[in-house]
């Protein structure tokens, strides 16, 4: 058994629309190890959402095989990557998509109501320092917090795997780190495997891994030898 939770090889995606072709993944090679925290850095359009969309089941490749531990995700028909998604797979996404009626410990209810092994709420909220503020709405909340509840709301079903598409894009400094603190507070304490894509580069320091993106290829990787903590990251 390898150690990988991710193994990509010659992954491939091509969208087509009408006369245009636009190759957004192009003969990807990669593994991504269980536990790591791997950031992806690169221009606008060069290929990060979509290998993140399809490590997550909501695309996929055009071609190239993909595997999540043992399992093909290429293989899999729409009715098993749905199950894949929604037993392994968490998501945290530029802007929080919480429901605005609700209060944070509902919002992460939601989703540990349908899970099979879920956290409590309070618990998965403790996990990101929001144990003082369960029973707030959205609008009562920062910006930072609220991503930190749609952080809880993602690990809660403790998946496998963490992934976030520019988690910080919306976010200041000061606010940014504190999500990336409970993002690395996850990883240590659950062990999740966490892909982070953002625009900041400063953030590259609490990778064990950065892979550099160019026209729909990794051109890098860089590897760090020591990961830094959130509190450490100058922004
Ligand atoms: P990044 O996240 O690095 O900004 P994306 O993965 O979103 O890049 O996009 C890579 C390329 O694929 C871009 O040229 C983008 O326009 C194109 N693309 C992404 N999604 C679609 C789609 N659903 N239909 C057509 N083209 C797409
Ligand atoms: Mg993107």
């Amino acid at each position: 058994m390898s150690s990988a939770v991710f193994t990509a090889t010659a992954l491939t995606k091509t969208y087509v629309s009408g006369e245009v072709q636009v190759r957004a993944l192009n003969q990807v090679d990669l593994e991504i190890d269980e536990e790591e925290v791997v950031v992806l850095l690169g221009p606008s359009g060069s290929g990060k959402t979509t290998l993140l969309n399809i490590m997550g089941g909501l695309d996929r490749p055009t071609s190239g095989k993909l595997f999540f531990r043992d399992l093909d995700l290429t293989s899999l028909d729409d009715r098993e990557i749905t199950k894949y998604r929604r037993d392994h797979v968490g998501f945290v996404f530029q802007f929080y998509n919480l429901v605005p009626s609700l209060t944070a410990y509902e919002n992460v209810a939601l989703v540990t109501e349908i899970a099979s092994q879920p956290m409590l709420p309070d618990e998965a909220l403790a996990l990101v320092g929001l144990e003082g503020r369960m029973h707030h709405f959205p609008a009562q909340l920062s910006g930072g917090e609220q991503q930190r509840v749609a952080i809880a709301r993602a690990i809660a079903k403790r998946p496998a795997v963490l992934l976030c598409d520019e988690p910080t894009g919306a976010l200041d400094s000061k606010t940014g780190i504190r999500v990336i603190d409970a993002l690395l507070g996850v990883n240590r304490q659950l062990g999740t495997t966490t892909v982070i894509i953002t625009h900041n580069a400063s953030i590259q320091q609490v990778a064990d891994r950065v892979l550099y993106f160019a026209d729909g290829r990794i051109s890098r990787i860089q590897k760090n030898e020591t990961r830094r903590d959130a509190a450490e990251l100058v922004w």
